[in-house]
């Protein structure tokens, strides 16, 4: 199974993918972690990536088409993948649709996890007193939210479009909310 994790930054997408990646069996990749660990490694990626992310843009997609074409050929992705932070523009969903295409299968299920801007903000700032991410300072925070509705939410219309797209309600306990996944996809 294909599924795509949509969603602002702070929504849950990392803390769910994971335990939905337990029950189903499932691989998630995230591009946020294998870009950290480029920037971390020091690669021509994570040089080219850093500024961006350290700002709240987004990595440009000519530097991010190769990363996600490579993760969708590595052997684990073969017989699905778990997509968190990841197509982030409609020109990388259709990057993905195209690879996916290629070998006769797609994204199955686009899942949109929802909450109100004011519980993210709460969360981010958050996360940034725990963990110390160079992007969750406040500027960086506001960006990457911004950046979010901008590019990203868009690919909520690209997924309803083709009929794919499920959403649930992003505020609760992480046991509440995985309950919604697995009714979203009918577990
Ligand atoms: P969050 O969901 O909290 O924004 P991520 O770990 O998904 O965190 O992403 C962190 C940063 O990495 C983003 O702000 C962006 O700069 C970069 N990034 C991650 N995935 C992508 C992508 N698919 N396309 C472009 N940039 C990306």
């Amino acid at each position: 199974m294909y599924l795509v994790l949509l969603g602002p930054p702070g929504a849950g997408k990392g803390t769910q993918g994971a335990l939905l990646a337990k029950r189903a069996g499932l691989v998630k990749i995230a591009t946020g972690d294998l870009l950290r660990a480029a920037v971390r490694d020091g690669t021509p990626l994570g040089q080219q990536a850093k500024g961006y992310m350290d700002s709240g843009q987004l990595v440009p997609d000519e530097v991010v088409l190769g990363l996600i074409d490579e993760v969708l050929a590595a052997p684990e992705a073969r017989h699905g993948v778990i997509m968190d932070g990841f197509p982030r523009t409609v020109a990388q969903a259709e990057a993905v649709d195209q690879h996916l295409d290629e070998r006769q299968c797609g994204v199955d299920l686009a899942l949109g996890i929802t909450v109100p801007r004011d519980e993210l903000i709460r969360r981010l700032r958050g996360r940034a007193d725990q963990e110390g991410r160079s992007d969750d300072t406040p500027e960086a925070i506001r960006a990457r939210l911004g950046v979010y509705e901008e590019e990203t939410a868009p690919l909520i219309a690209y997924y309803k479009g083709k009929g794919i797209l499920a959403e649930v309600d992003g505020v609760g306990t992480v046991e509440e909310i995985a309950a919604r996944i697995d009714e979203a996809l009918g577990q």
